[in-house]
């Protein structure tokens, strides 16, 4: 029989950067595609009128969805 050993583990937190937004914690935002207004409706002249953004409020970038905006993911080891 062997000696069944328990040693602790210590999870290490290890910060890595973010693959989505590469670190800026930010990415562009995908309902006006960074350009922070959209087309809400066209005049009779045939003319866009444009909005702010509703998915940036204007910000042109959204808090990333993978990270939350920290621009780093923190893994355990
Ligand atoms: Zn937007
Ligand atoms: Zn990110």
């Amino acid at each position: 029989m062997w000696e069944h050993k328990q040693g602790k583990k210590k999870e290490e937190p290890v910060k890595r950067r973010c693959h989505r937004c590469r670190g800026m914690g930010r990415s562009p935002c995908p309902i006006c595609n960074g350009a922070g207004e959209v087309i809400k409706s066209r005049d009779i002249l045939g003319k866009p009128i444009v909005g702010r953004c509703e998915g940036c409020f204007g910000l042109k970038y959204i808090r990333c969805t993978v990270c939350g905006g920290e621009g780093f993911l923190t893994e355990y080891i």
